[in-house]
């Protein structure tokens, strides 16, 4: 990961801490905001990847809001982001609907049977209220994150969708992407025109979901732009993408250190950093991460498997290779760590939750923005 002065952080950080670098979040942040700028798009920002919320003012100033999953998330969204919050989930319950009204901007419902259950509460209110579809065009591979795959339960399929009454209905959402280029989308959205275009005419929003890689090296930003211009050109709608990762991809590290070394068949390095609480996609996407001056296997003279201080056996980071032998009081940096991570974390076996901190590349500052302790633990229980 390029641009963040790794070393400095890993002598300033407490350990475990999860470290977001300021100056990446503003690189990415400045190429976000040029597509909105260039293609009228108002693109959100998606709770559900990244709600570190002390760093919200930064992303607020420029972009137009959030988009949540939950009560508990709009809630976030409303009192720290301060903007437009659009709400979705695969179903609600009346008590969450009552809710959201009051602090969303957008409701989107994923079926017909609830855009009715529930018509008599939004039907007086001024929320704008979408269904989400499913084009039916999958571009991922991994089943776990494509929401076009066979008998998904999100987004309504075209053969569902035919012969309701889209009284009330403003806007229409898809989401079926997951870490992708600008291509996989611009197949999507032809997919979903054939499919959908001719009821977008009756609608005043089109909300393209998130998954886009936008800030990633390679996205073909001007092709995004086109495509949007053509959806709002054509139909006259507002188009919103509410990307979660792109905000984020690769501002923030997560730093720690080892404990001990111990020898089964090969070295095993034990961590204050785990898989299983604290980087839960190398076990669920799974994945393997980036380390800072870690290779792969064999490829350096010192190969370690990296594991967690948990009880789980399968708390196990990887395996990897370095120039120089491991020590107690290493310090370690797992790259790419501000997304689908502080978001995601457990406090499993009371194993101690990384501290929160910023770093400021301009002034060199570090700062612990929250550190945990005993009572945070103890207050998740009862
Ligand atoms: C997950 C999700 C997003 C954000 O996805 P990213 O992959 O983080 O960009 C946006 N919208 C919806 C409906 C989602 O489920």
């Amino acid at each position: 990961m390029t641009g963040i002065d790794i070393d400095k952080i890993l002598e300033l950080a407490p350990s475990p801490a999860y470290v977001v670098d300021l100056g990446r979040i503003r690189h990415n942040l400045a190429i976000l905001d040029q597509v909105q700028k260039r293609s009228g798009a108002k693109i959100l920002m998606a709770l559900k990847a990244f709600s570190m919320w002390s760093v919200f003012p930064l992303i607020s100033e420029r972009f137009y809001g959030v988009c949540a999953s939950s009560p508990w998330e709009a809630r976030l969204g409303r009192e720290e982001f301060g903007k437009e919050v659009h709400s979705f989930a695969a179903a609600f319950k009346e008590s969450d609907v009552r809710e959201l009204l009051k602090i969303s901007d957008h409701l989107v419902f994923n079926s017909f049977n609830q855009l009715e259950r529930f018509r008599h509460l939004w039907e007086k209110e001024k929320v704008s209220i979408g269904l989400r579809v499913n084009p039916e065009h999958s571009e991922g591979d991994t089943p776990m994150y494509d929401p076009s795959a066979p008998k998904s339960r999100l987004g309504i399929t075209l053969s569902e969708f035919e012969g309701h009454s889209l009284d009330g209905v403003e806007g229409l959402h898809f989401h079926t992407l997951c870490e992708q280029l600008f291509e996989p989308l611009e197949r999507t959205a032809k997919v979903f025109e054939e499919k959908f275009g001719k009821y977008l005419h009756q609608m005043k929003w089109l909300n393209f979901g998130g998954g886009h890689h936008i800030t990633r090296d390679g996205y073909d930003i001007d092709g995004l732009v086109e495509l949007i211009k053509y959806f709002q050109g054509k139909y006259n709608v507002q188009l919103y993408l509410e990307p979660g990762e792109a905000f984020v991809i690769n501002t923030g590290i997560l730093v720690g250190e080892v404990l001990d070394i111990v020898h089964n068949q090969m070295d095993i390095a034990i961590l204050d950093v785990s898989a299983t609480c604290h980087m839960p996609d190398i076990l669920e996407m799974p994945y393997r991460p980036g380390i800072k001056d870690g290779y792969d296997p064999g490829k350096k003279p010192y190969t370690y498997r990296l594991g967690g201080p948990s009880c789980l056996a399968g708390d196990i980071i990887g395996d990897w290779s370095f120039e120089t032998p491991l020590y107690p009081g290493k310090r370690l940096a797992f790259l790419d760590m501000s997304h689908y991570t502080m978001v995601k974390t457990t406090t499993f076996n009371g194993i101690e939750h990384p501290a929160i901190c910023t770093f400021e590349p301009e002034s060199g500052e570090l700062k612990v923005v929250k550190k945990f302790n005993y009572m945070d633990f103890r207050n998740k229980l009862s």
